[in-house]
């Protein structure tokens, strides 16, 4: 007998497996796993959250507007191109659902984020893996992996797990040479933490040409994991698609009231980044000074490289046994290298300490 068979493909994409925030017998692990606010989120996004709990009963406004008109006002962006969604996950798969299928090229960087080869085999298509340079996209050998069935370009910039980023200039290049039926798709989950002058996230970029799409998150700085709540930038045929493959109700009240109360605690978010660029260079010297390869980060993590891949194991199983929670990260091709978030300070002290006890036990 036939049992059920799904669609080709689906079943070759991995399950994508988040950061893990306990330890067995820990009461308070450092949790460096998933790049989230250290801070917590925002007192009015909580409140906001609270007081959302007298209305559960009716369905969200579909159509996000208030959340849409607060991050068009804020970002300075029409609010008719701007679709949110259950994570900008969701908007990375609804992107990949739209605009690949079974036979079509997904191209992403070789270290890239991982859900756009997940995203892309679940459709049936193939994720194509462009070789990167010093753990930095590459724009030439992007653009030499591109063929007639690539549909869709992935650039999270800055790039999760490596902490590189492209400068404007070179983002441009590479949607200058790229044929106008490829999307290219700038993912700027860390975008707030850049401090850079010759960085931008992409809303040029969307304004100026019909195939660049931008993708942004409340998960990271604005401190919402928990509630699922991403945006993108779209040129308006681009929204119109991503508006009919969306669920109806895809974002919750609660999240589209708490992302409104984040917008407007700005305080909150230039705390956020005050932190991030106090501890990042502080953890980054400190490791370095251990001897240990560390990775430059504009983002609110760095990757940290150990002698190989067995070195690299030993120390997430010795760091994790004292609290700390770090990210393997061999699903991205970098056996040898553990990711960790910049936490708070406490947290920070508790990696410096565990990999000095690490280095001094050989
Ligand atoms: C964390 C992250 C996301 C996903 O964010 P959600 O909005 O929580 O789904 C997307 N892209 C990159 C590069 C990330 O690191």
């Amino acid at each position: 007998m036939a049992l059920p068979e799904p669609k080709p493909g689906v079943l070759k994409a991995p399950i994508y497996v988040g950061g893990t925030h306990k330890v067995p017998g820990v009461d308070r692990p450092a949790v460096l796993s998933a790049n989230e606010n250290p801070l917590g989120p925002s007192a009015k996004a909580m409140e906001a959250y609270r007081a959302a709990a007298e209305e559960l009963h009716r369905y969200p406004d579909g159509g996000a507007t208030e959340l849409r008109e607060a991050l068009g006002e804020r970002f300075g962006l029409n609010p008719e191109r701007i679709v949110v969604g259950a994570g900008s996950d969701e908007l990375i798969t609804l992107l990949i659902r739209g605009y690949a299928g079974a036979g079509d090229e997904v191209l992403y960087s070789r270290h890239g984020f991982l859900m756009y080869a997940i995203s892309a085999l679940t459709v049936g298509a193939t994720p194509v893996a462009a070789p990167e340079q010093d753990y930095t996209a590459d724009i030439d050998a992007l653009l030499a992996h591109v063929t007639e069935r690539t549909k869709l370009v992935f650039l999270a910039n800055p790039n999760n797990p490596t902490g590189s980023y492209l400068a404007r200039d070179a983002v441009r290049r590479l949607r200058e040479k790229l044929p106008e039926h490829v999307v290219l798709v700038l993912d700027a989950a860390y975008a707030e933490y850049v401090g850079r002058n010759d960085y931008d996230a992409g809303a040029e970029l969307v304004d100026a040409f019909p195939n660049v799409v931008m993708l942004r998150t409340f998960s990271k700085i604005f401190g919402l994991a928990a509630l699922r709540l991403g945006w993108g930038y779209f040129p308006q045929p681009i929204a119109d698609v991503m508006h009919r493959l969306r669920s109806p109700f895809n974002v919750s009240v609660p999240a589209q009231k708490a992302g409104v109360a984040a917008l407007a605690d700005r305080a909150h978010m230039e705390e956020a980044r005050a932190h991030n660029d106090l501890w990042l260079p502080k953890v980054s010297t400190a490791l370095t000074d251990l001897g240990l390869t560390v990775l430059p980060s504009v983002g609110n993590f760095i990757l940290v490289g150990f002698r190989d891949e067995a070195e690299a194991d030993r120390a997430h199983a010795f760091l994790f046994a004292r609290g700390v929670i770090g990210r393997a990260v061999k699903g991205y091709g970098l056996p040898s290298f553990l990711r960790f978030t910049i936490g708070a300070g406490w947290e920070n002290g508790m990696l410096i300490d565990g990999l000095k006890d690490f280095r001094r036990q050989g």
